[in-house]
């Protein structure tokens, strides 16, 4: 007989080590697992190799024996304003690119790593009998989301990511599995956490490149989150312009949600959109010259500023942090699309700047920065023949 004393034990010391959101739900095949195969069978997972890896099925496979999965929830909506409310600079604006919200901050793999960490060692000390457990943060073949949804935390949305009814859906997940055999959360007579997008279809609607392929299902080929940061090589020609000025991640299909308007802020500082700093400003330590600039961040930051970054700046800077899996190759990429796609115009006081830096990264030995570069270069011009 499982004890449901154990399972509000665990859901509360999940929070007392600073989780919004904790559920347990009994290991086994869930449905959505099922459909998995169908969705790889079109091709929709790119080049993301690892999403085929067939444990991903079937947590069992992950931990032999596992009994229950736990699963735990952080909010990472800081104050700042959406990407939806947040316009373009005007044609004589320094052009701006956007970073997605969850990488404005340190690395959610190490913040919710350490936590899960510490809640297995609290069970450890807890419980008498021996049992094993795993942790994962998006770093095992385990699909969070769904044992999220089992485990009570939310539904999942036609957006494919998963709401919570007070939170929304700016929520990183990290799953524990377990040898323990827990009572669920959820009532396994009762369904889980019910679909609470109704008619809406506001994501699939302002997604700028269709990869909501119909709702609940997307094709990660086109999902900018995709194209900026687990793509290698050259952006699609034809999915360029739709990238707009996102350089790492895309939060648009999570902004228009109707869900994320309570503006649930997170009580988590790290999580707080970081200063991007360069030599120069590392010398004005040092009563050196600081380059002209206002507070700079990775909330809205300047395409200029990140396009500059040298390699030692690139690693000091995104030393723990999301930024490091696009490398410097991949951002440098992602800046000269967003440049390209610029409203920019001749008589912008950063035009020749941004001329200039472009026409030195096309001679980059990375062939896809410098083609990128060119890429961007014939837009600006183009414009400038038409009188943009
Ligand atoms: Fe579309 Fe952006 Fe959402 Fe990807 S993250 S599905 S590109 S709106
Ligand atoms: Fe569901 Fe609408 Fe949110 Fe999309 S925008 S996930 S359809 S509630």
């Amino acid at each position: 007989m499982q004890d449901a004393s154990e399972t509000g034990w665990i859901t509360e010391r999940a929070r007392a080590i600073g989780f919004d959101l904790c559920g347990v739900a009994a290991a086994g095949r869930f449905p959505e697992l099922e459909r998995l195969p169908e969705w790889l069978g079109r091709g929709y997972e790119g080049e993301m190799a690892y999403l085929k890896d067939p444990r991903r099925e079937d947590p069992t496979r992950v931990l032999p024996g596992a009994k229950s999965v736990i699963a735990c929830a952080l909010n990472f909506n800081t104050q700042q304003p959406a990407s939806t409310h947040v316009p373009t600079e005007a044609p004589t604006e320094e052009p701006r690119g956007w970073i997605s919200r969850y990488a404005w901050g340190e690395d959610y793999h190490h913040v919710l790593g350490g936590k899960l960490a510490e809640l297995v060692a609290a069970m450890q000390e807890h419980f008498a009998r021996p049992f094993e457990a795993r942790w994962y943060v998006d770093t095992g073949p385990v699909h969070e989301r769904v044992f999220a949804r089992h485990a009570g935390l939310g539904w999942l949305g036609k957006n494919t990511l998963l709401i919570n009814e007070q939170l929304g859906s700016f929520l990183f997940l990290g799953v524990i599995l377990t040898t323990l055999e827990l009572a669920p959360s959820v009532d396994q007579a009762e369904a889980p956490p019910p679909d609470l997008c109704g008619s809406c279809r506001l994501c699939l609607d302002a997604c700028p490149t269709n990869a909501l392929a119909e709702p609940y299902v997307l094709d990660a080929r086109r999902c900018i989150s995709y194209l900026t940061i687990e793509l290698r090589g050259t952006v699609p020609d034809g999915l360029r312009e739709a990238m707009g000025r996102h350089v790492f991640g895309c939060d648009i299909c999570q902004d228009v949600c109707p869900w994320n308007r309570s503006g649930a802020v997170t009580q988590a500082s790290e999580f707080r959109p970081r200063h991007v700093s360069t030599e120069e400003e590392k010398e004005e330590e040092t009563g050196m010259s600081v380059p002209a600039g206002d507070d700079e961040t990775l909330f809205h930051p300047r395409l200029e500023r990140l396009a500059l970054l040298s390699e030692e700046e690139f690693r000091r800077n995104f030393r723990r942090s999301p930024l490091k899996r696009a490398k410097r190759q991949g951002l440098v990429r992602n800046v000269c699309i967003a440049l390209g796609n610029s409203r920019m115009r001749a008589g912008a006081a950063a035009y020749g700047r941004v001329c200039e830096i472009l026409e030195g990264l096309c001679g980059s030995p990375d062939s896809v920065v410098a083609e990128s570069a060119r890429w961007a270069l014939a837009r600006i011009e183009e414009r400038k023949k038409i009188g943009g």
